[in-house]
């Protein structure tokens, strides 16, 4: 599927610069920063550089090299927080059902406690 970019999303506002964040790792196509709300004791965003929606699309669109970048960014920021040995969730919201708030591919790395279930019931 094709997808459509908003530039006016707030990962781009971040990724110009015009509106600040607590930065965790930067990487020549990646960057990780804290969530604003956190829902756990760790809790980082790691978006892409690139324009793209969502994960489907920077499969789909993405080169070679910023693909390996995106997933060693993970990688990495997991090593930083360490929390590879207790465990951790990863979490990418994608479209309406998927409850997206916003439109800029974002995997949340959330960590630091028992983290439940994966689902709440419908
Ligand atoms: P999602 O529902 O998957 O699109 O999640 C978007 C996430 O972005 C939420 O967890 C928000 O708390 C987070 N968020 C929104 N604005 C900012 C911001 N300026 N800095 C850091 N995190 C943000």
């Amino acid at each position: 599927m094709a997808y459509t970019y908003d530039d006016e999303n707030i990962f781009a506002k971040i990724l110009r610069g015009e509106i600040p964040n607590d930065t965790v790792l930067e990487t020549e196509h990646s960057l990780a920063f804290n969530d604003i709300r956190p829902q756990a004791p760790l809790h980082v965003l790691v978006i892409p550089k690139g324009k793209y929606v969502n994960y489907d699309d920077f499969a789909t669109n993405a080169s070679d090299a910023e693909i390996l970048d995106y997933t060693r960014a993970i990688s990495k920021v997991c090593a930083m927080k360490g929390v590879a040995a207790d465990g951790f969730r990863m979490i990418s919201n994608a479209g309406r059902d998927g409850v997206q708030e916003v439109p800029h591919l974002h995997v949340h790395i959330l960590g630091g406690r028992d983290l439940g279930r994966m689902l709440n019931p419908a």
